[in-house]
């Protein structure tokens, strides 16, 4: 709908599983807005599993709680804007848990968008750096524990340049 023009995550987990010997894996994506590109490109395999938090109501307008996706392997999770951060944080926490029971991630994909931090133009989250640095360590922590800390980072949106570059550096220092 005019942000991407490949969706890289749903591209890079069809491509583990079909070239690289994946059987399960799992997309994390805390951009503020749904992904829609990526759970309309998932959500017809269920050995993927989505988890999306996302600012609502706001653009593109999809993904309610109940839109699970024809298998049941989407977990959508609307959130209002200017929330406290820890609620955010477990939010996504909990449904990434949600997401994985009876289900042992072969590989992670975070789809990582930094428009879900405070002050950004287009979204009204209010994460800040501590968070990124806790999301993506939590996230570190239980690839570890799922499939030997196989886990891929895709940067999405971001639009406040001086905040998404603080982001990233964040992001890589907390993925080791
Ligand atoms: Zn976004």
């Amino acid at each position: 709908m005019g942000f991407c023009l490949f969706g890289n995550a749903a591209i890079g987990a069809h491509y583990a599983r079909t070239r690289l010997g994946a059987e399960r894996v799992l997309i994390v994506d805390w951009d503020v807005h749904h992904g829609n590109g990526t759970q309309a490109l998932v959500e017809h395999t269920p050995e993927i599993h989505f988890v999306s938090m996302h600012q609502w109501p706001w653009y593109p307008g999809t993904g309610p709680a109940e839109d699970r996706g024809p298998h049941g392997s989407v977990w959508n999770v609307p959130m209002a804007a200017g929330r406290s951060r820890e609620a955010y944080v477990a939010a996504f926490l909990s449904a990434v848990d949600a997401a994985v029971v009876g289900f042992t991630p072969d590989l992670v994909l975070i789809s990582a968008g930094f428009d879900s931090l405070a002050g950004d133009p287009l979204g009204g989250f209010t994460l800040e750096l501590d968070d990124v640095d806790r999301l993506t360590r939590e996230m570190v922590s239980r690839a570890e524990q799922w499939c030997g800390g196989r886990l891929v980072s895709t940067l999405e949106g971001g639009y406040a340049p001086d905040r998404l570059g603080e982001a990233c550096v964040v992001h890589l220092g907390a993925l080791g």
